[in-house]
């Protein structure tokens, strides 16, 4: 029967099937949180919009085309978070955790909504992992940053991992570039295309990262914002690039990246996996150091890095990585006969208590309807009770790899499954 009601485009249901893939990455993400001394924090789904006009910065495509924003029966204008780092740094301001001892590490996990064009791996409700660390300017904190972001791909098992790096400059060598940078456009303004011409006068470095076809050779001949640096920002890039040399990591630089937001300066980067196709970036961020100043709090540092995980997962697939299965349940108790269903309700229970993963057939079948069932979910054993089972305090258990059945005594089957079911693992 074809359901009345079906889920808002670009929503995804994440159904069973998926969830070992959902598992791998939350418990993975975890662990390396742990590893590197990172606190999770939880904000809420949503804010105050004007949290998100500051902190995105209005010119963004996020603030400008995408944003859930919603007025509430208390006339309150809010904004279901397009992202997570103006609501953590938020949360940073709000219970003094600048006089904490800095930086301030932490990542929330969750939802963020935005309304984007629906293609395959993007939602306009996803989940993303999102870390920032608060509060120090040295360039071996971005390294820690995408250190970790690089040790989760890599533990995620993927494979040919590298780095896309810029900078982006800070508000004593931006505006030198953007002059620059605007003064190059405004020779070529009859060769790009009319998005660029607007973003050329609302949020000018967004025309590096332009998609049409028509742009192209305008940007590949643009200033570089490399060569516009102040002697602060050269030396936190060059000092990050030593360290990555250091360590062997691969990266490429590349003068486009300047990603979406306005609250970046200094480092940008993303990690890319080779071989998973066109939307190769698994992830990305980089440093805001006007970010926390920007929404009411004392100037503070930043750094930090978000991955979707509706796109990761897609390109786990892609790359064939499978993620540890589920536990799937051990046991089936299957029954015949009105005395025997009771008893096998309870064993059931009793075995659940125990830790055994067990499930029991419900309605009253033949005992072939039921093997077939035990069957189906894949159990390792059936237990089998009936009247002649019940006489003599036995239960039959059926090998369901090796066909093989035999009678157990009914107070030891606790005892023997856990003996039998521990030398599988
Ligand atoms: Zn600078
Ligand atoms: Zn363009």
């Amino acid at each position: 029967m074809a359901s009345k009601y079906k889920r808002p485009t670009g929503t995804l249901d994440i159904l069973p099937e998926d969830r070992a893939y959902w598992r791998f990455l939350e418990e993975t993400i975890h662990d390396l949180m742990s590893i590197y001394g990172y606190l999770q924090i939880d904000v809420p789904v949503f804010e105050h919009t004007e949290l998100y006009v500051r902190g995105v910065g209005e010119g963004t495509d996020i603030v400008d085309k995408e944003m859930y924003s919603f007025k509430d029966k208390g006339d309150d204008d809010l904004t279901l978070r397009p992202e997570f780092t103006a609501g953590i740094a938020r949360a940073y301001v709000e219970h003094g955790m600048y006089k904490w001892p800095q930086p301030v590490k932490l990542y929330a996990i969750g939802p963020v909504f935005r309304y984007e064009r629906p293609q395959a791996g993007r939602y306009r409700q996803h989940t993303q992992v999102s870390v920032e660390a608060f509060g120090e300017e040295d360039p071996a904190l971005d390294f820690e940053i995408l250190s970790l972001a690089h040790h989760l791909f890599d533990r995620l098992g993927f494979k040919r991992l590298y780095f896309q790096l810029n900078s982006t400059g800070c508000p004593v060598c931006r505006p030198r570039y953007i002059e620059a940078l605007k003064a190059y456009y405004m020779e070529h303004y009859d060769e790009i295309d009319e998005d660029c011409k607007r973003r050329l006068k609302r949020n000018p470095l967004r025309v590096l990262d332009c998609k049409a076809d028509q742009c192209q050779p305008v940007i590949a001949g643009a200033p570089k914002i490399i060569d516009y640096l102040c002697d602060d920002c050269r030396t936190h890039f060059d000092t990050l690039r030593g360290y990555l040399d250091a360590a062997g990591f691969k990266y490429v630089i590349n003068h486009r990246l300047v990603r979406g937001l306005d609250y970046y300066t200094k480092t940008v980067f993303e990690v890319w996996a080779e071989g998973i196709g066109a939307q190769a970036a698994v992830c990305g961020g980089g440093r805001y150091d006007g970010l926390v100043e920007e929404i009411g709090g004392p100037p503070t540092p930043g750094v930090g890095f978000g991955a979707g995980w509706e796109r990761i997962i897609l390109a786990m697939k892609a790359q064939g990585i499978e993620p540890p299965p589920l536990p799937a349940p051990q046991v089936f108790v299957a029954h015949l006969g009105k005395e025997a269903k009771p008893k096998a309700v309870l064993l059931t229970a009793t075995l659940r208590r125990a830790g055994i993963r067990a499930l029991v057939a419900f309605g009253e079948r033949s005992l072939k309807s039921q093997m077939r069932e035990a069957n189906r979910r894949g159990v390792r054993y059936t237990l089998i009770l009936g009247e002649g089972e019940l006489e003599r305090q036995v239960v039959a258990v059926r090998d369901m790899q090796q066909g093989e059945q035999f009678d157990v005594p009914l107070d030891r089957i606790v005892e023997w499954l856990r003996e039998h079911l521990q030398e599988q693992e």
